[in-house]
């Protein structure tokens, strides 16, 4: 029976933000810039205002400058793109986020495309999927990045490893594929319409969740040994009524199974975040270069 480790992404996430913190004071000292995340939400959705509390507070606690623009949810598309053109051109603004999901009569795509790439910092922008996908440095989606340090944190050297993304989003799963490409890992993307999910999955020494269905993902998916990514975040209900986070990977069947699987909560989660100061200094270093 292996003895399953589990990857802490609480405490990885830490150390990356304690990291980046010192980075960010020896920045300002450079160059006399503080780096700033102007971040974005329509209407009151409560999930995305907690993840947007977060945000400011983890920037701040950076030693980055925090903006924050609320507003109502029927604000028009026309009032949003201009928001984010006066973003694009305000100097204390290097990284700009527009938390999704947005309200229905906005088009996500037209407002992603209206960021300035530069200062793109979830990485969404076209033309920052396109460097990605082309092995030119980019602004990479924060949740993806994630993924990639806690694999190479626990396994070292990615190169020649199989690895099965079981989800194919823009936002997860696709970036995912590239990045571990990048890191020379043999990458297959599965979805809804593959054939046989569980021997796909079960060839991976890299098992990826970012399907967001409460542990659909079973131990006899995994291969022994391997290590496991768990991306999704399920709320379910428990039997007193209230209720829990799962994620994708039916986590007490693969203790004994996985060689290392990350937790949820605790695991990817917190990553997303850290990675997202990461990126906003990236960009501040290469816009004041
Ligand atoms: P999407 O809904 O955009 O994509 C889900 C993907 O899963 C799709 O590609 C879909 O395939 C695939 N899928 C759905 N059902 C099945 C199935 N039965 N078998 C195989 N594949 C299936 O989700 P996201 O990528 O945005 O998010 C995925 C999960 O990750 C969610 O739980 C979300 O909450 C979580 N998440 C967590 C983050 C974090 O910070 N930790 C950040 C972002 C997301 P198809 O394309 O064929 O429909």
């Amino acid at each position: 029976m292996i003895e399953t480790r589990l990857i802490d992404g609480k405490a990885f996430a830490e150390t990356l933000r304690a990291r980046i913190a010192t980075e960010v004071a020896a920045f300002r000292q450079a160059t006399g810039v503080t780096p700033g995340l102007a971040v974005v939400l329509l209407g009151e959705d409560p999930a995305s205002a907690v993840y947007v509390r977060n945000k400011g507070r983890q920037t701040i606690e950076a030693g980055m400058a925090s903006f924050e623009h609320r507003l109502p949810a029927e604000t028009s598309q026309d009032d949003v793109l201009a928001l984010v053109r006066a973003l694009n051109a305000d100097p204390a603004v290097h990284g700009i986020l527009v938390q999704l999901p947005l309200p229905a009569h906005i088009d996500a795509q037209a407002v992603l495309a209206t960021i300035d790439p530069a200062k793109d910092v979830d990485g969404f922008h076209v033309v920052n999927a396109g460097r990605l996908a082309v092995g030119l440095d980019a602004l990479v989606p924060c949740t993806p990045l994630g993924c990639v340090m806690l694999l190479k944190d626990t396994l070292g050297s990615l190169a020649g490893l199989e690895a099965v993304v079981v989800g194919r989003s823009n936002i997860v799963g696709k970036p995912l594929a590239q990045l571990l490409l990048r890191e020379d890992a043999t990458v297959t993307i599965a979805h809804s319409r593959t054939r046989d999910l569980p021997a796909v999955c079960r060839r991976a020494d890299i098992l990826i969740g970012a399907v967001g269905r409460p542990e659909m993902i079973k131990g006899d998916w995994i291969k022994p040994g391997a290590t496991v990514i768990d991306v999704g975040i399920n709320r379910v209900p428990k039997p007193d009524g209230g209720t829990r986070l799962v994620g994708d990977v039916a986590f007490e069947e693969a203790q004994g199974i996985a060689g290392a699987i990350t937790p949820v909560p605790g695991g990817v989660g917190p990553m997303t975040i850290a990675c997202l100061l990461a990126n906003t200094l990236t960009a501040a270093k290469r816009l004041v270069g």
